[in-house]
């Protein structure tokens, strides 16, 4: 079995957003993301703290937007104020939000055009008309690490553990979009194991440690594991038991280490994409 690996991947993407940004400085333009931080929550400031360092390697700018215990209201305003700043190219929102606030709700105050992490639903929705839109990253992420890694798409069939809105229904409408044959189980799928067998490509994103067994795959099938699930040693697993699958995959992605490098430097690349389009 293959192992992906996810870090060489987002190392490669970060050399390209290196270029491009070095490229639009010298052009006078310093590509830049806000990140919206609403919260204290501990796993949130590391990914943060993940952001701003590879913004920093990249050569861009990364502003930190701190909001102390804040209402929906200021989270709106917020996100309408980086929005009608031309300096600001990018936005993202992280979570967890105010209690009642949904990410949908208040991630449709974020400018279509520097919405790279794909919050505002205008996206998802430009996402299935099969017009030009930002994903979410990690849905993103899950098939740039297809495309990279050589795997065919067109006419194959893909199961997608998980429906949610900022993973398993966008990378459904972005491997549609690739041509794949795409089936979308969630929590009330019947036979899950049995669909699952039936894919070439096996994602997994339902945020169940371990939860995807060698009998869920066909032989040779290529495994996406998005999961990530902390541990009660402090580590973190992926929601596919990889000595399990071990004998039976074709290649799979590892946790750590797979989609998560990928998703972060992918959102970079997003912004500095957004910044070209916008200069
Ligand atoms: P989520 O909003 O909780 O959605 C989970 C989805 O999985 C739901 O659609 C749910 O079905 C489905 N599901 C749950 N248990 C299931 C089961 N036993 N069988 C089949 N389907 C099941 O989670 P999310 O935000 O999409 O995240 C999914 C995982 O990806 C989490 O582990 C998260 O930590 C990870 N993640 C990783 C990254 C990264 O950068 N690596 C980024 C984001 C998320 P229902 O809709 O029926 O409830």
């Amino acid at each position: 079995m293959k192992i992906i690996d996810g870090r060489a991947i987002a190392k490669t993407i970060r050399n390209e957003t290196g270029e491009s940004a070095e490229k639009l400085r010298s052009e006078g333009v310093t590509p830049t993301l806000a990140v919206v931080v609403p919260t204290e929550d501990e796993a949130t400031a590391w990914y943060v703290r993940q952001i701003a360092r590879t913004a920093d390697k990249v050569g861009m700018d990364c502003r930190l937007v701190r909001l102390h215990d804040p209402g929906r209201s200021e989270v709106v305003e917020t996100l309408q104020d980086l929005s009608a700043d031309s300096a600001v190219h990018g936005i993202i929102c992280q979570t967890p939000l105010p209690e009642g606030v949904t990410l949908s709700d208040v991630g449709a105050y974020i400018a279509q055009h520097k919405d790279i992490d794909g919050a505002n639903p205008e996206n998802l929705g430009r996402l299935a008309a099969g017009l030009t839109a930002w994903a979410p990253s990690t849905a993103a992420a899950a098939l740039e690490i297809l495309r990279r890694s050589d795997v065919q798409l067109d006419g194959r069939r893909v199961a997608v553990i998980g429906r949610s809105t900022v993973v398993g229904k966008p990378l459904a409408l972005l491997l549609l979009n690739e041509s794949a044959t795409v089936t979308v189980c969630h929590s009330k799928t019947r036979e899950l194991s049995r669909v699952c067998q039936e894919a070439d490509i096996l994602i997994a994103a339902a945020g169940r440690a371990q939860m995807v067994k060698n009998d869920f795959l066909k032989p040779g099938a290529t495994v996406i594991d998005v999961g990530t699930n902390p541990t009660s040693e402090g580590g973190l697993v992926g929601d596919v038991d990889h000595d399990s699958v071990a004998a039976v995959a074709g290649a799979l992605t590892p946790v750590p280490g797979g989609v998560g490098p990928v998703t972060t430097a992918l959102l970079l690349q997003h912004a500095v994409m957004a910044a070209k389009s916008q200069s």
